[in-house]
This record gives structure tokens, sequence and C-alpha cells, in this order.
């Protein structure tokens, strides 16, 4: 079950030291630099440039496109902040299981999530430890919108449980983030919003010193929030009636009706920023967690940094073998579906 050397996935204390120059430039602000080279073509929509612009001016302003700067022309002061926090900026796509410690199959004996709360477990176990104070979450409306929420209070992690198949933009509740202070943070992201965070972490002290733990979550796509209800709705989908929203063996099944269809189907709105991604396990994270190579009503957890095995092994869960076969397989499906051009 083990693979790898252990070595720490965090940001840690000092990371970017002597990388504070500004990236390269074509004509033009950075964020319009930004605008033509990703947002245009295949932001990820982790909102880390929104995070990082230390003007405020970068904002989520739909749900259905990346972050946008309006009055950039005016207002932008061309620090550079926004293009050194994007992960698609001089993009290399990653790929593969990557290297972890431990593969462990999780259940929470306390917490029901989308698999077996394992992500739920490991933060509420993390806050009750004193290992953070606050998580970032995705939290969703009765119509399943995502919203991200960092918050410091147990029953609200807990009730962010449970996937969100659309694009949140997580990153834009760390906006604000003041430098002082010594808060410590988990974020929970996709593959793509963990590289986001090590971005962060390597070019912003700030993020460095107060984001503690990376939770990645396994993924293969994920889509526009509007799109997807459109798509539902055309299914004929109550989306107010849906408990629970799933991807397996290559369906999209809602429950609890069990209304089912080939996520095939969805090709057409996978967004392009996802298109362009590798990376199914966040094969940058301290812990990731997903789906596939456990058993049903499990989750499967790769520890990736060592000092996160015991906050693990002490979870109040049932434990279990993981089939990595499958997790590979998965893994290397996303590159062949997604090939660089
Ligand atoms: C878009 C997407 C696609 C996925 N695709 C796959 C896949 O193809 N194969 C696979 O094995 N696993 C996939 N997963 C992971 C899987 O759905 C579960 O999230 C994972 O197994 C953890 O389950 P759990 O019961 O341990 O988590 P829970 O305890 O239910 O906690 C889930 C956590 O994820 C957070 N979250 C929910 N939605 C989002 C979101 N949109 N963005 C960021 N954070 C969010 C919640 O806030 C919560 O903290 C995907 C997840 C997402 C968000």
């Amino acid at each position: 079950m083990c693979k790898g050397g252990g070595r720490s996935m965090g940001g840690g204390k000092g990371m970017g030291k002597g990388r504070r120059k500004p990236p390269k430039k074509i004509p033009g602000k950075y964020f319009e630099n930004l605008k033509r080279v990703v947002m245009d073509n295949y932001c990820c929509n982790c909102a880390a440039c929104v995070a990082a612009c230390p003007v405020k001016g970068i904002s989520v302003t739909s749900y259905s496109s990346p972050p946008y700067f309006p009055g950039w022309e005016d207002n932008c002061t061309d620090c550079g902040f926004c293009v050194r926090a994007c992960p698609r900026w001089d993009y290399v796509p990653l790929s593969g299981t990557g290297s972890y410690v431990e593969a462990l199959a999780v259940k929470s004996n306390r917490f029901d999530g989308q698999d077996g709360g394992a992500v739920t477990e490991i933060l509420v176990s993390a806050m009750e430890k004193g290992i953070v104070d606050f998580a970032l979450v995705v939290a969703g409306d009765e119509n399943w919108k995502p919203s991200p929420l960092l918050t410091g209070n147990v029953e609200e992690v807990v009730l962010s449980s449970k996937t969100k198949y659309s694009h949140a933009y997580p990153l834009s509740a760390l906006k604000g983030l003041k430098g002082a202070g010594s808060e410590r943070i988990a974020v929970v992201g996709t593959p793509c919003v963990v590289s986001a965070v090590r971005k962060l972490q390597a070019e912003m002290g700030k993020f460095a010193r107060k984001i503690k733990l990376v939770i990645g979550l396994f993924c293969m796509e994920n889509f526009y929030y509007p799109e997807l209800m459109k798509f539902l709705k055309e299914k004929g989908v109550d989306i107010s009636s849906v408990e629970k929203m799933d991807i397996k063996k290559g369906k999209f099944i809602l429950r609890p009706s069990g209304t089912s269809f080939p996520v095939k189907e969805l090709d057409g709105i996978v967004p392009p920023g996802c298109r362009v991604c590798q990376d199914f396990t966040s094969v940058q994270s301290d812990i990731s967690v997903g789906s596939v190579g456990s058993p049903d009503g499990f989750s499967t957890v790769l520890i990736r940094n060592a000092e996160y095995l015991d906050l693990v092994k002490s979870l109040n869960a049932e434990f279990g073998e993981v089939n990595l076969d499958i997790v590979e397989k998965l893994a290397n499906f996303k590159v062949r579906i997604h090939p660089i051009k």
C-alpha cells in the first residue's frame, strides 16, 4: 500500500522567497495578459486571481464564465499578482496518482458524505485537534448552487458535505485575507484548486503561513452551474428534489429518484478549462480523497504528506483496503481524454 517517499507537499513557510520578480509579459497590463492567455482560453475557475488581487478588482461576475476585473483598464495597478497566482499561466499539466505514504478506504462513523464522509471527518477532526481553525468548503443551497464558505464552525463544515458538480470559484473566499493574525486554514478543492493553492503559497507569504492543510478531491470534470441546471431541466429533473448527485461507472445519477444518464451526454457542456486538465487525483495535495478504488460507502484516501498520517489513522472511522489499480486506470483515462494539443 505504500508508494513514494512521503515527502511534504505543504507550501511551507518561506516558499517563494526570492521568486518575487514579475512574470514575463506580453504587451498590456498583467490582467489583460491573464484575460487573453488564460481567461479567454482555459481558465479553471479556481479564483486564485480573486484572492491575490491586492486592489480587490477581480471578482466572480457570473457562474458561467471566468472571474473578471470590470474597469481593469483604469483600475488595475499592474502588480502581476493575478498572473503569479494563476495555476494555468505557463501551464504544464500534472497527471498520475502522484506520491503518497499510505492509501486507505475510509468511512466516517459520524458523518454522511458523498462517499465515506472522509473529507468531512478529516476537516472536523483537524478542527477538533486544533490543527486548523477554519475550513474552506463548498456549501450548496436547495437548488445545489455552490458557494465557497470559509468557516470556523464545525456544523457548517458538516452541512457542506457532498459533491456539487459545479464550479464554485472557491478561492474567492480568501479575498481580503489579512497578512496579520495566526489563523490556520484547511482548503478542500478539485485538482486545479489544489495547484492554485500551491501557487498562492509560493507567491504570497500570507497564504504560505495560513494554509496548513490542502485536501484534494479526485476529479474527472466539473461544470458551470447554469449549464448543468439547463441540462438537468431538459431531462425533466426537478433539482430541488435531488438529495445527491453522483457519477459512477460512466453514469450521472440523481438520488433518491435513481434517474440516470450516460455522463458522455454532458460532454458538450464541459468547460474549456477542464478539457486541458490531466490531474485526476490532485497530486499536489496533502491528502487526496475520491470515490473510485473503495467499496460503496467508503472514500479512497491517499495520504501524501506524512505529517497527516496520524490525523487520518486516528479518525473516528472504519478503514479498509483500496484498489489502486482502478485509481491508476482512471488517472490514465483522464490523460487520454484530455490530450495536450
Ligand atoms: C467536480 C467534482 C468531480 C469529481 N469527480 C470524481 C470522479 O470522477 N471520481 C472520483 O472518484 N471522485 C470524484 N470526485 C470526488 C467525490 O465526488 C467526493 O468528493 C470524494 O469521494 C469525497 O467524498 P467524501 O464522502 O469523503 O466527502 P464529503 O465528506 O462528502 O465532503 C465533500 C467535500 O467536498 C467539498 N465540495 C463539494 N463540492 C465541491 C466543489 N465543487 N468544489 C470543491 N469542493 C467541493 C465539500 O465542501 C465537502 O467539504 C469529484 C468531486 C468533485 C467536486
